[in-house]
């Protein structure tokens, strides 16, 4: 998908950093062009991309630094923030309220994914506990009621349409009355498009959102069409007041940089990214954790919640352990199965810094199976006290012929072998780190939430280390970042090159170093 090459090119362009001798102007030029042309390539409108490369170079004054200062780390600070501006206008979107009703209608054109996002919506909070619903007011299109009927009953969400009533507000006005009364908290009105943006289709939506008057009107927006979706954001944002934005099919080989981009013309946040066909396939969006996880910084609070979600029975074993700073080649094992447990691998892999939005496409979710199966061979074919040694790498590293056994018993090489070490020892250094945090581990779930800021900070900064441009390099090794990344994809390890930690580091509510 086009935004996981655009992760790839940046990250790329900002290693260089790392390879000059000299930061200067020159530098910071080539690497500026660099961006910019993967920006454009990725459908990016190049009146963001002019502003994106200004803004960075006004930031960066070479005259004024004083020396010892990391121009490395100004500059890539400064061009994580510029691509944060991208993709968020600073405005805040409408929060649902439990307890109390909160009436979303969706408004887009015909196959932008209304339907499917809306439903998609509905369980995200059904999920959550909220008592959701959907309505569909769609009276234009045959068979849409009963494509709405069929999307709620599959996952168990109350609705209402009609067969006979061809007036979608009358539809719409006596949903939104009976849910209302009957106590449902989101309730969500999926209206009609039209192939193209038309007077009639917009009357209609006028009328709808007069008789329902919801909270938020949420425009659905396909990201295939590029920055088609700016001009149509705008005259959609005319007729409805649009409150957010969703962009949906950015699964697709779609121009999505297109669409990321328009949004910010209009000024409406986006709130969801839809990225499949199915129910899950769907992503709270913010605009840091967006970044971060395009580079392959990782979206350690997502993760969090998702193995809270899982409610993993095994976790208060190892919790305890952790709390005495222990984590063991089998720890790491049994994550890597929780990891193949969880389902949705590619979604969970993407918020691991380090793996980045490859990802997030499907296609590489046999494949980034295959090479967490490949660790865990190597791993079978080490002895119960290999596995369960408090400081495995010790062990391995006095006693080389250890290595060569493993690698002969797995069928892989002593490289591959020491590789998955060092892969352990970042594993283990951040989960000891993690042990030791007071408040982290809450019963049995994590809540990075509990920890004090400045425990959390240093993690942070730890995690930051991802982005320098020397750590880039080191993952890049002596061919550079791409070459080694085709190598260890051809030797079954992916990117597991750059992975500090797993879960719980808590990017402290969004904060993080870049902020
Ligand atoms: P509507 O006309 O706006 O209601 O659009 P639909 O919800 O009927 O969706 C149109 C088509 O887009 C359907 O085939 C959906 O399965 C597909 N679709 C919707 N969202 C996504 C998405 O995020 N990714 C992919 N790949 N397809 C999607
Ligand atoms: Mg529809």
């Amino acid at each position: 998908m086009v935004l996981a090459d655009l992760g790839r090119s940046i990250r790329n362009a900002i290693g260089k950093l790392g390879q000059a001798t000299v930061i200067n102007e020159d530098v910071l030029s080539s690497m500026l062009n660099e961006i910019c042309g993967a920006l454009l390539h990725a459908d990016v409108n190049i009146r963001f991309v002019k502003q994106l490369k200004d803004n960075v170079r006004k930031s960066i004054n070479f005259d004024e630094m004083a020396g010892g200062i990391n121009k490395r780390r100004l500059i890539q600070r400064s061009v994580l923030q510029e691509l944060m501006k991208l993709v968020d206008p600073g405005t805040k979107p409408f929060q649902p309220k439990k307890g109390q009703a909160n009436v979303f209608m969706f408004v887009g054109l015909q196959g932008a994914g209304k339907t499917t996002t809306c439903t998609k919506l509905a369980y995200y909070y059904q999920k959550k506990g909220w008592k959701t619903c959907l309505i569909c007011a769609d009276t234009f299109r045959a068979g849409a009621f009963d494509q709405l009927k069929q999307n709620a009953t599959k996952a168990r969400i109350a609705f209402y349409g009609s067969y006979t009533e061809i007036d979608p507000v009358v539809i719409a006005q006596k949903g939104v009355e009976k849910f209302k009364k009957e106590g449902f908290e989101i309730i969500i009105v999926d209206t009609s498009g039209r192939h193209k943006q038309e007077a009639s289709l917009f009357e209609e939506m006028i009328q709808v959102s007069n008789a329902v008057n919801p909270h938020s009107a949420v425009f659905v927006m396909d990201a295939s069409i590029g920055q088609a979706c700016e001009a149509q954001a705008r005259a959609f944002n005319e007729s409805v007041d649009v409150g957010s934005v969703i962009i949906t099919k950015l699964d697709s080989h779609s121009k999505g940089g297109g669409a990321l981009s328009a949004v910010a013309a209009t000024g409406s946040p986006v709130i969801f990214i839809g990225t499949g066909e199915h129910t899950d396939d769907f992503e709270p969006f913010q605009a840091q954790t967006f970044v971060q996880k395009m580079l392959g910084m990782g979206d350690i609070e997502g993760l969090v919640q998702k193995v809270n979600e899982m409610g993993l029975e095994d976790n208060e074993e190892l919790i305890k352990r952790l709390k005495h700073g222990l984590f063991t080649l089998r720890d790491m094992y049994e994550q890597f199965q929780n990891i193949m447990k969880m389902g949705s691998f590619s979604q969970i892999m993407s918020m691991i810094p380090g793996f980045g939005p490859e990802f997030m496409t499907k296609g590489n979710e046999q494949e980034s199976v295959s090479r967490l199966k490949r660790l865990m061979i190597i791993m079978d074919s080490m002895s119960d006290m290999e596995l369960d040694y408090p400081k495995a790498n010790d062990l391995f590293s006095k006693e080389q012929s250890r290595l060569t056994r493993v690698a002969r018993g797995s069928g892989t090489s002593v490289n591959e072998v020491k590789d998955l070490m060092s892969q352990y020892k970042k594993f283990a250094d951040i989960f000891k780190k993690m042990g030791s945090m007071k408040g982290l581990f809450n019963g049995k779930d994590m809540n990075p939430k509990n920890v004090n800021t400045t425990q959390m900070q240093k993690l942070n900064q730890q995690m930051a280390k991802m982005i320098d441009p020397r750590v880039l390099q080191q993952m890049g090794g002596m061919g550079g970042l791409q070459n080694t990344m085709r190598q260890l994809q051809s030797a079954g390890m992916g990117g597991m090159g750059g992975l500090p930690g797993m879960y719980g580091m808590g990017s402290s509510g969004g904060g993080g170093r870049f902020k």
